[in-house]
């Protein structure tokens, strides 16, 4: 019988040191800004958006929030982008995907300035990922990262399986586990027998959107298994994972919801202090 991974318990500590770094910043004036864009009519994007609101509050950063109705065009979203990129108060801008659907998705991320891009999905940042983690880490793989870092669990030579190949989680997770020296297996909704995959894995991480997508006979012994969906059925959130029975089998695991949902948003304010405190170093170096 495995254990649930306490990511609530985990996190409390990091806050702790977290909210630490927030202050030494403010002894130089500096208050880390986080802007927010939203330009959708989704209630998850609300939920998501009010959790990264509280917590930026939790740690005493500021927010500034712009919500568009459907009337807006990607010419209006673009001049504000560029104008947050110039105002030196704002540390990091967050576009809550997904947009509306007649705006430029794509060509709207690509405006955010690199430096400012908190959400780390800026091509220049994933690119910076896959050569080798200098950049801005996606915020969902690094959340996850941090979770796996506190079993304190061996990378080389384990073999990782990821279940999902989206821009957010499944691509830049498996550039993650690569540089860490992980034999990595990406599988997606194209995958002829996902079982024969999730079986080899000592580390398993599902980020597909389909509960119970993965039963315990899927899973191999002492495996770490971290669930990344999120489905939502008749007002209850669910993983992908069939965690009832799959804790049985697992080493670890980490569960939905109280699991990687909390470690994405720490990972964002996260980002957010060190663009800050990158800001700083980059003056101090000019003195
Ligand atoms: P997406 O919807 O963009 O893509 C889903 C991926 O899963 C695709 O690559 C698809 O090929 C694969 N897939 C779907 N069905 C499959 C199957 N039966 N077998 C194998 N592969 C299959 O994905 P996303 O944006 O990465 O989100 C995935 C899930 O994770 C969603 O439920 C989403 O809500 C959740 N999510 C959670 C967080 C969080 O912070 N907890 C963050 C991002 C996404």
């Amino acid at each position: 019988m495995g254990d649930k991974i306490d990511v609530k318990g985990l996190l409390k500590t990091k806050k702790e040191k977290l909210r630490k770094r927030v202050e030494k910043l403010k002894q130089k004036n500096i208050v880390p800004k986080l802007a927010v864009i939203m330009a959708n009519n989704e209630d998850s994007s609300r939920i998501y958006v009010s959790k990264k609101r509280d917590l930026c509050a939790e740690m005493n950063i500021e927010t500034v929030e712009y919500i568009y109705d459907e009337s807006v065009t990607s010419e209006i979203i673009e001049k504000k982008i560029i104008e947050l990129n110039n105002n030196k108060e704002v540390n990091g801008i967050l576009i809550q995907l997904p947009l509306f659907k007649h705006l430029d998705e794509r060509k709207l991320l690509e405006v955010v300035s690199p430096e400012k891009d908190v959400d780390g999905i800026h091509p220049l940042n994933v690119g910076r990922l896959l050569q080798g983690n200098t950049g801005i880490i996606s915020c969902t793989p690094k959340g996850i990262l941090t979770i796996l870092e506190s079993l304190n669990m061996k990378w080389e030579g384990k073999e990782a399986v990821i279940i999902g190949r989206s821009v957010i989680v499944g691509k830049p997770m498996a550039s993650l586990l690569i540089n860490k020296g992980m034999t990595v297996t990406v599988c997606n909704s194209k995958t002829t027998d996902l079982g024969k995959h999730t079986r080899e894995a000592d580390l398993l991480i599902v980020a597909a959107g389909h509960p119970n997508l993965v039963t315990k006979e899927m899973v191999k012994d002492g495996a770490v298994v971290i669930d990344v969906g999120i489905n939502r059925i008749e007002g209850k959130i669910y993983g992908d994972v069939d965690t009832k029975n799959v804790i049985e089998k697992a080493s670890y695991i980490s569960t939905v919801p109280g699991g990687v949902g909390l470690s994405t948003v720490f990972s964002l304010i996260e980002n957010l202090v060190e663009i800050a405190e990158a800001a700083i170093d980059i003056v101090e170096e000019i003195k």
